[in-house]
């Protein structure tokens, strides 16, 4: 594809699209990723061609059927529930570290006193 003429936006956007497929991008970058595919055209049909080389190649040497909308959407959406697990498991080690804090103060205090 010839980036001269996209915007910047697009132009990184097709530079991840490698790093995507291989679990490299980190959850912002992903998730930004994600969101520009759901926006542009053009990025996505990028990423189905670059998803069908990759992942078409992989079902021609086992011989199995595939679905490309099928395949990519579960790729995209395994990805977003990575993403989501991730955030949900952060929050609750944040939730235990101030319980911890309070617990620790609590016993400074009682022990103290
Ligand atoms: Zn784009």
């Amino acid at each position: 594809m010839n980036t001269k003429n996209v915007p910047l936006e697009c132009a990184e956007v097709e530079k991840q699209i490698k790093p995507f497929l291989d679990w490299e991008l980190n959850d912002t970058d992903a998730e930004r990723f994600i969101n520009h595919l759901h926006e542009c055209p053009v990025c996505k049909e990028e990423f189905a061609i670059q998803y069908l080389i990759s992942e078409g190649l992989k079902h021609l040497e086992d011989g199995s059927a595939f679905n490309l909308n099928h395949e990519m959407g579960i790729r995209l959406d395994s990805s977003v529930a990575n993403i989501n697990k991730r955030r949900v498991y952060n929050r609750v080690m944040i939730g235990l570290q101030v319980v911890s804090v309070f617990v620790l103060l609590f016993l400074c205090v009682f022990v103290l006193y």
